[in-house]
């Protein structure tokens, strides 16, 4: 009777300076890169707050990975390569 993605009971966020009941946990690399300072090694552990500003954190950096290569990654594209190229 288990479902994934629960964790057990007890747990705490591994956000630094909050102690509230974790409710998921997730790889750190993930959480870190969401821009959340978090303790602990490989796997973390997150409260409900955590957690909805982790989603909200992930979700914004796609939306500006889409949007970056959707226009301007092009523009610079080609200038760089010209300088590498000439610079050997
Ligand atoms: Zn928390």
């Amino acid at each position: 009777m288990s479902k994934l993605g629960k964790i057990s009971k007890g747990e705490k966020c591994s956000v630094k300076g909050c102690a509230k009941e974790a409710v998921r946990s997730l790889p750190i690399d993930d959480v870190t890169a969401a821009g959340i300072e978090v303790h602990g090694t490989r796997r973390v552990y997150l409260c409900r707050d955590h957690y909805k500003q982790y989603k909200k954190s992930t979700k914004k950096e796609q939306m500006v990975d889409k949007w970056r290569y959707g226009g301007r990654i092009k523009k610079f594209d080609s200038p760089v390569n010209t300088y590498v190229k000439t610079g050997t």
